[in-house]
Formats: C-alpha cells, sequence, structure tokens
C-alpha cells in the first residue's frame, strides 16, 4: 500500500509506517499530537474504517461444531440401536410377522430423531454458548485512553479510528496499530505477535529502513501487545482488520471455552455407562439363552429387551442440562458484577478455602482524601470532600495562608506535576481520570492554590522513571519555567538549575534515597533523628489506616540517561520534602463479606503493597483479622526460604508492602498446604500470580489489560463483596448439578433394573419400548432437571465448609444414594409390574410406563433440599419445578389417553383404578426420599 495522497477526504492507512517520520505520518492521516482527532472527525473515520474488531476467523467451523455433537459416544449407541433396532423390523417385515397397526420402523425413526435433535440441540447451545461469551467479552472490552478534540479521554477500543492519538501506560494491551510520537521507558512484550518473550524497547524519534523486520520496528506499537513498562503517545494508523494482528486473526485470544471439569467427568461417565451396558446387555442375552436351553426363539425378545436397556441407561438429557446450568450460573453471576471468563470457574468457585485480596479499592472504597500533611517542621490538617480542589490547611482547629509556610509550595509542586491523574470537573462534579491516590493529591495540590492544567505547561515534563508495584515510587524530571520568578512570593527551591525532579511513593523507600531535607527556603542535612522522627510520623498516620506518600526533589544541571538503571542512579541524593496521608475508607459491605466468608469456612487474607500499619488498621476494622493477628511484609517474606513460607501461611492474614512476585509465591505455598486459592490482582505484574491461583480474579475497573487477559473471573465493581457473592452462585451452582445428577441418573438405574427384570420374571415381552425410555429420559426427566437447575440456594450454602474441588461428583453419598433410589424406584416399578401383569394385563406395560413417570415427579420434589422435608421448604421458591412437574404430569396423560399419542407410543387408556394403582405405587418414591430426610436428622441428632 501507498500513502493516500489521492482526492480521498479519509487517508488511507499505510502499511511501511516505520519509514516515515512522526511529522508525516501525523500530515498523512491529518492529526495533530496535541489535540488529536474531534469528535466528528472520530465518528467520520469509524465510519469509513469500521469498528477496531478482529473478525473470528480462528476456531471451530460451524459444520465442525455440528458433528462433534454427534461423535458422542451415547449418541453412537443410539444410533448402533437404531440401526439394530431397524434391522429387526426389517426381518419381522420379511416374515410378516409384524402384528396388526404395528407401524415398522417406528423405533428406528424415533431414536434418529432423537439423535438429531440432540445433535442439532447440541449444536445450538454450543453456538448460543459461543456468542454468549463474546457477549461477555465485549463487557469485559478495554477502554483506551486518547486525546479528541485535545481533551484526554477514556472510549471503548472498538472506536479507535486512525489518526487517533492513542496514550500508552504499564499493563494496558495494545488496541490497535501504531506509530510512536513519544515515549518514556517504554517497553512492550510483542510475544502474542512476534513469540518472543522478552520485552522490547521502543523509540520514537527513529526513521527504519523499509526491510525492518517486524520485530525491530521499534518506532511502531502493534495491537494485542503489552506494555510492560513506561509509557508512550501513539498515532493509530491501522484497526480492525487492518493490523498484523489481523493478518494473524487465529492468534486470537479471547475468552476461553474449554470444557469444565464437570463437563470431563461427565464424558468418562459417558464411557462408563456406554460399556457397563453394553455389559449387562451381554449378560442379559448370554443368561437368557443359557436359561432358556439355547432356544434360538428367544434371542429376539432378548434383543429387545437389550435394546431397551442400552436406550434406558443413557441419561440424553443430562449434558444439555449441564451446559444450560453453567450458563445460568454465569448469567447469574454477571448481574452480581462477577464476569467469569473461563467457565471451569463457575463451578470450581464453590472449592475456594483461601480468598487472597488486594487491599486498595478492593477492601476500600479507591476514593482517597488528603488528611493530613506533615513537612520536616509543622504539620497541617487538610479540610475538604472528595477529589473537589476546595478546603482549607488548618494548624489545629486554626486555618492557615498556604503562602506562609514556604516548605509547603515544592511539596505541592511535587503532588501536581509528579502525577499523571487528571482532575475534571464534570457532570456537577470534581472526577478523575487516572490513579485515584494521584487524584488525591492534585486535590490537594488545588487546595493550596496550585492549579495542575496550567503548571504542567510552565514545568514541562522532560523525563520520568515510571510508576510500578515493584519500586513503590515514581519520579519526573520538569523542566524549571524559562521565566523565573513566577511562583507565588517565594523563593524557588533552587535557583540556577536548569531541571527540577521530584520524587513520590512509599515513605520508608522514598526516604531512604535523601541525604537533606527542606526546611523554609533552605536545605539541611538529614540527621538520624530526624529520620527517626519523620518515620515516627509515618507510622502515627499509617497506623490510624491512613495511605501515606513521601515526597522529595532534587535540582539537576543536566538531563540525566534514564537508561534500566535510572532508579539507581539518578533516584538519589534526594531533598525530603514530607509527608501526605489520605484515607482510603473501607468499604462498607465487605465488613458483611468477611463476616459470611467465616461463615462458609473461607479465610479472607490481604496482600497489600501498602504500609504494614495501614494494613493492619484496614484488616481490623474489616475483621480480616485480630489484634494479635500475624503481618508479613515484602522484608521479611524476601528472607524466607519457599518450604518456611509454607509453614507461615496458614497464620499469616496480611501481607504488607509486598511486589507482585511475592504474590506468587504466596499462591503457591498456601496451594501446597491445600489450598484452594483465589487470588486478586491488577497491574501487569500480577498475571503470573493469577495465572498461578485456582480462580485468577482481575478487577474490571483498575485492572489492566493484561492482568484480565491472565484472569478467571473479572470484578466489575473491583469489590471484595464480589468475590464472596460470586462463591456462593458457584456453589449453588455445583449444588444443583449434584441435584439433578442424582436425580437424572437414579431414574436410569430404575428404569434398567425395571427392563431386566421382565425377562428374569418370564413376563414375555419388553416392559418399556425404547420410544418410551427416550420420552422418560428427554422430557419427563428432562423438563424437571431443568428447573432442578434454577433451585434457590439453600439456606446453610454459605454456613458450610467449602468441598474439595478434587472430590467426585459422586462423593459424599451422592453415589450411593443414586443406586439405593435406583433400587428402591425398580422395587416399586417391579411390584407394579408383578401385579398389574396379573390383574390388568392388557394395560400392564401402559402401567409401567405411568408408575415410572410420575413416580420421577414426586422424586423431584423430594430431591429439591438435601436435608430440608418438603413441607418445610417454600413451594413457590422456585416455580419453576412446580411448572415442569405440571406439565409433565399433563404430557404423560396425553400419551396415555390422546388416541393418536396412544397409538404412536403404545399405550393404552389406563381406567381410573388403574390409574390410581400408578398413583400410589409413585408416592412411595417421594415418602422414601423424605424418609430418608428424616431418619439422617434423627441419626445426627441422635450423635
Ligand atoms: P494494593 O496492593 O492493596 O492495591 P497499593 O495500592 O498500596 O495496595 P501498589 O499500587 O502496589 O499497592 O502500591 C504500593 C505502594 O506504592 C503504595 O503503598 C504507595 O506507597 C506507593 N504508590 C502507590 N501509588 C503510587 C503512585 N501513583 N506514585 C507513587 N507511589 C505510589
Amino acid at each position: 500500500m501507498t500513502p493516500s495522497t489521492n482526492s480521498h477526504s479519509l487517508p488511507q492507512p499505510l502499511s511501511a509506517w516505520h519509514t516515515e517520520s512522526i511529522e508525516k505520518s501525523l500530515s498523512e492521516l491529518d492529526s495533530n499530537a496535541q489535540t488529536g482527532l474531534s469528535e466528528q472527525q472520530a465518528a467520520e473515520r469509524l465510519q469509513h474504517y469500521g469498528l477496531n474488531e478482529l473478525e473470528e476467523t480462528g476456531g471451530r467451523s460451524s459444520w465442525s461444531i455440528l458433528l462433534d455433537q454427534f461423535t458422542n459416544i451415547m449418541l453412537l449407541m443410539l444410533i448402533g440401536v437404531a440401526i439394530i433396532s431397524g434391522v429387526l423390523d426389517l426381518l419381522a417385515l420379511q416374515k410378516g410377522s409384524l402384528s396388526a397397526g404395528e407401524v415398522p420402523f417406528k423405533d428406528t425413526i424415533a431414536i434418529l430423531a432423537i439423535v438429531i435433535l440432540n445433535g442439532i440441540l447440541g449444536y445450538l447451545q454450543e453456538i448460543r454458548a459461543e456468542k454468549a461469551l463474546a457477549a461477555l467479552k465485549s463487557l469485559a472490552s478495554p477502554k483506551v485512553r486518547v486525546i479528541r478534540g485535545s481533551k484526554p479521554m477514556d472510549v471503548d477500543s472498538k472506536t479507535l479510528v486512525p489518526g487517533d492519538i492513542m496514550l500508552l501506560e504499564a499493563g494496558v494491551q495494545v488496541s490497535a496499530d501504531g506509530r510512536l510520537i513519544e515515549e518514556s521507558n517504554l517497553q512492550v512484550r510483542e510475544s502474542a505477535l512476534t513469540g518472543e518473550a522478552h520485552a522490547v524497547t521502543k523509540q520514537a524519534n527513529l526513521v527504519l529502513a523499509e526491510d525492518t523486520s517486524l520485530g525491530d520496528r521499534i518506532n511502531i506499537v502493534y495491537q494485542g501487545t503489552e506494555v510492560v513498562q513506561g509509557r508512550g503517545t501513539v498515532l493509530v494508523t491501522g484497526t480492525g482488520m487492518k493490523t498484523e494482528l489481523g493478518r494473524i486473526a487465529e492468534l486470537l485470544q479471547g475468552v476461553e471455552s474449554e470444557p469444565t471439569p464437570l463437563q470431563r467427568r461427565m464424558t468418562q461417565l459417558g464411557n462408563v455407562l456406554v460399556s457397563g451396558s453394553l455389559i449387562l446387555v451381554a449378560i442379559v442375552i448370554v443368561g437368557g439363552l443359557i436359561r432358556s436351553g439355547g432356544n434360538l426363539n428367544v434371542l429376539q425378545e432378548l434383543v429387545e429387551v437389550s435394546l431397551s436397556m442400552a436406550v434406558a441407561v443413557v441419561p440424553e438429557g443430562l449434558p444439555a442440562v449441564i451446559t444450560v446450568t453453567l450458563a445460568l450460573g454465569t448469567q447469574r453471576m454477571v448481574r452480581r458484577h462477577a464476569l467469569i471468563r473461563k467457565l471451569p470457574a463457575v463451578e470450581t468457585l464453590g472449592s475456594v478455602t483461601t480468598i487472597c485480596s488486594d487491599k486498595t479499592g478492593t477492601l476500600t472504597q479507591n476514593k482517597m482524601v488528603v488528611q493530613w500533611v506533615t513537612t520536616p517542621s509543622q504539620t497541617f490538617q487538610v479540610m475538604g470532600e472528595g477529589y473537589a480542589p476546595i478546603g482549607e490547611f488548618q494548624i489545629g482547629e486554626t486555618p492557615i495562608a498556604v503562602d506562609e509556610y514556604p516548605e509547603l509550595e515544592p511539596l505541592l509542586l511535587a503532588c501536581a506535576l509528579c502525577n499523571d491523574a487528571i482532575l475534571q470537573y464534570e457532570k456537577g462534579d470534581w472526577q478523575i481520570l487516572g490513579d485515584p491516590t494521584e487524584g488525591a493529591i492534585i486535590a490537594l495540590a488545588g487546595k493550596g492554590g496550585i492549579d495542575k492544567e496550567p503548571l504542567t505547561l510552565k514545568f514541562p515534563r522532560v523525563g520520568e522513571i515510571p510508576f510500578s508495584s515493584d519500586r513503590k515510587r515514581m519520579s519526573v524530571i520538569c523542566q524549571w519555567p524559562v521565566v523565573s520568578g513566577e511562583l507565588a512570593n517565594n523563593e524557588q527551591p533552587t535557583t540556577n538549575h536548569r531541571y527540577i525532579m521530584f520524587t513520590k511513593g512509599s515513605p520508608e523507600l522514598v526516604l531512604e534515597h535523601c541525604h537533606s531535607f527542606q526546611h523554609g527556603n533552605k536545605t539541611g542535612v538529614l540527621t538520624d533523628e530526624q529520620r527517626t522522627e519523620i518515620l515516627h510520623n509515618n507510622n502515627r498516620m499509617a497506623g490510624a489506616g491512613l495511605r501515606v506518600l513521601g515526597f522529595a526533589y532534587k535540582s539537576l544541571n543536566t538531563l540525566p540517561t534514564l537508561g534500566i538503571d535510572a532508579s539507581e542512579t539518578v533516584e538519589q541524593e534526594l531533598v525530603w520534602l514530607g509527608l501526605v496521608g489520605m484515607l482510603d475508607a473501607p468499604r462498607p459491605e465487605v465488613m458483611e463479606a468477611v463476616r459470611r466468608c467465616r461463615d462458609a469456612g473461607i479465610r479472607p487474607v490481604m496482600i497489600t503493597g501498602d504500609h504494614q500499619l495501614t494494613a493492619k488498621a484496614i484488616a481490623h476494622a474489616l475483621g480480616i483479622a485480630d489484634q494479635g493477628s500475624r503481618v508479613l511484609t515484602g522484608q521479611e517474606l524476601q528472607r524466607l526460604s519457599q518450604p518456611e513460607l509454607e509453614q507461615l501461611v496458614d497464620e499469616v492474614s496480611i501481607y504488607a508492602r509486598v511486589s507482585p512476585e511475592h504474590k506468587l509465591r504466596i499462591v503457591q505455598a498456601l496451594q501446597k498446604r491445600g489450598k484452594f486459592v483465589a487470588m486478586t490482582g491488577d497491574g501487569v505484574n500480577d498475571a503470573p500470580a493469577l495465572k498461578q491461583a485456582d480462580i485468577g480474579i482481575a478487577m474490571g475497573i483498575t485492572g489492566t489489560d493484561v492482568s484480565k487477559e491472565a484472569s478467571d473471573m473479572v470484578l466489575l465493581d473491583d469489590n471484595f463483596a464480589t468475590i464472596v457473592a460470586a462463591t456462593e452462585e458457584g456453589r449453588t451452582v455445583y449444588d444443583n448439578i449434584r441435584r439433578f445428577i442424582r436425580y437424572i441418573l437414579g431414574s436410569n438405574i430404575g428404569e434398567v433394573l425395571t427392563i431386566a427384570a421382565a425377562p428374569i420374571m418370564g413376563l414375555g415381552g419388553v416392559p418399556l419400548s425404547p420410544l418410551q425410555i427416550l420420552w422418560m429420559n428427554l422430557v419427563t426427566d428432562g423438563l424437571p432437571a431443568l428447573a432442578l437447575a434454577m433451585e434457590p440456594p439453600e439456606p446453610d450454602v454459605m454456613k458450610r465448609p467449602p468441598f474439595s474441588p478434587r472430590e467426585s461428583i459422586f462423593a459424599r453419598g451422592l453415589g450411593a444414594y443414586m443406586v439405593r433410589i435406583g433400587i428402591v424406584f425398580a422395587i416399586c416399578t417391579i411390584a407394579l409390574m408383578a401385579i398389574a401383569y396379573q390383574y390388568f394385563n392388557p394395560h400392564w406395560k401402559t402401567m409401567v410406563f405411568t408408575t415410572l413417570c410420575i413416580a420421577q415427579m414426586g422424586h423431584a420434589i423430594a430431591v429439591r433440599s438435601n436435608n430440608r422435608l418438603t413441607i418445610e421448604v417454600n413451594p413457590f421458591s422456585n416455580p419453576y419445578l412446580l411448572w415442569a412437574v405440571a406439565v409433565t404430569t399433563a404430557l404423560q396423560l396425553a400419551l396415555v389417553y390422546v388416541p393418536f399419542l396412544q397409538d404412536f407410543f403404545g399405550t393404552k387408556p389406563l381406567t381410573l383404578i388403574e390409574l390410581g394403582i400408578c398413583l400410589l405405587f409413585s408416592t412411595s418414591l417421594f415418602i422414601w426420599a423424605e424418609s430418608e430426610k428424616l431418619f439422617i436428622r434423627w441419626y445426627r441428632n441422635r450423635g
């Protein structure tokens, strides 16, 4: 492609941007580095270029999804049954032995119809699930900071257009291809594109040769790559499919739809059921032949019985119910602000034993207000609310004039200049764009009469060493104003220097790099006593739960090179300015959430980069830790070996001043102790810990794209209470899955045993045709099972300890229950079968069929609760089940009494007495299930 110079009103993106100078690129795309595009230009270009989206070319085609449905072993067995049944009908047709009125190939057609229907349903569900996941993905679609109409703003990455000026910072996933305009320490990981794991250092002021390879185009950033350090300003040159990533769109990483452990276990179960039923079939045929003394005439009956058993054993409705339940679970979780990115998280969330949470923003509100400022000679209280730059400084109760305290001025300058946030007055309120900590100190500067916007023009930033959670501080280098003496009435902190560097960050670390302090207009050498005093003041504020930042500056004559080791070489010999303490109140709802965690046997653990005393104060206020609780700092942790850490993790509930790599060690240690860990994170360096955790949780609001990409779940509101809510949903989903599995499989066992009993009892003929069995498995089992998936949580769902995620789905008595209820079920129907065969002969099969169906209705009602009796459960708390039971019963009666359905399903109309007998036998299953609950209750009370 060549640069567009034609008459087309909108520029055409070209591909060789690395060969263009910054100015040429800007003019090519008719953009401006300072003002960006206007809103109107952006809208026009969006029309022209389309949304900045990748077309999903990767993944399976619709055909392969459809074909996959038929490779399921249980469906293959059904197809086998259909074929054998067809062959039998064909033989009967040839022999003329078909009974009058019997439609040939009915079972074959019905089974094949069910197979096709099941396949189509499975296909539709998968397509729908993919669409739903895509919709969820767009919910999590990243925001991008751009300059439009001269203003910085966050826009949806989908609306980026060529010509936009995009701002990058650490943790951002680059949303479009672009030519760098300026950068500071910018390092980008391009592994998604080039496979190169190491981050590439980018440089704006270069023009490269045409044949420079992709990985060496260091003046360009590419969509899908990740900023690991620094910042940059980028002219967007390509969006959507017109990007390098677009060209290799199969690299697209989206929301993953991998099978859940449960789905995998269900596939295994399918294999077991199929092989089990084949063995059973062999036993019935061989046993039957031996019993009849090798009489081949009974073979046809034996084959028919076997076919029915094979159909009966397959829980045809189960896969659909599981998919629907998981999908409903993700929807309920989104409603509670938890966005599931990886489906297995839905069912495993309920097993979480330890929640490791960040403090700032997750446990606290992340709405910072500065309350105290301490300079080397004075402590000031700061009044005012929210981010409004309005309020006064007080000493004691007395308001003071800021300009009477010369130490305050450089401190407030540092607040405004060593800052990347933007304070805006919008919709009647002061709001911040960027980090709330930084927002709070812009507001503080404003209260002291210093406005950030004009100041940044006066003191242009010429260099910076960005903030990272590892360094816990940041520095900026600004040029002194060309016209001096403009700063209030005071002298400048230093004179005759061309540059000034401001540093802010963790007070201990900043202080460590200071050798003097600001006192009035002068500087003095820091003594050990002063250091102790400063740290004492820091501890006092932190102990009250405040977040404290330390400030310092340094004058420079020449601009230092800011290489990788800038932190070591440049941030030295600083002049201490003071401390700023801000309140970040705990979230009120978290206290209740922590209490619920404890009730549910889940241990909350705070892992923060903040000071140990701040962490302790907040943890106490929230009930995460008590007075005697042990706090482990990053420094202490650093000295511990991994086995030593493993010895401690069970006792420590607060980790303070930790770095992201410590988080990884903590998760590993907890996992080694057998814990199932959920871990929150927001920064780019949190990604390894999020991946390692059993449930990695990213922050929806403050989280970086990189952390979201690594997570299983995103908190749309960044709130700890949401994790607890999602855990409750997870437990409910798992409970419901177990509930309908025991309902469905119990019934299958009952059916198989009943069918197997018929030839043994010498009844002659199969009590249930394959068609009737399919009806039961799909409709009379399927509908109530779906309704059971909607069951609200049991009252004790968050009052019991978590279950191991590694436990079998049949654990805690579920397997035994299924077999027990299957046998009880079979005994009832076999008893009924014996009576019906003897006394109501032409109708005995219909009676067995009806009893099996109606008994399941009673069972569905009884399994609603594991330990509460049905009369203790609100019947209307799951109206779906009432509907399902009513509709299924009505359908069953229709099958028995509507002539056309009678013909098709091979039923006979029952008399009232016959129906009454069926009802009587049916209730026995319900009575049994309820008696079991009573017995367990009695047994427990006794113990
Ligand atoms: P949490 O880990 O609970 O979110 P945190 O916000 O304190 O807590 P980090 O963001 O890793 O964790 O910050 C670590 C420390 O770095 C802070 O306690 C503070 O001292 C310092 N810090 C935080 N933000 C900035 C910033 N924008 N500029 C300079 N220093 C900062």
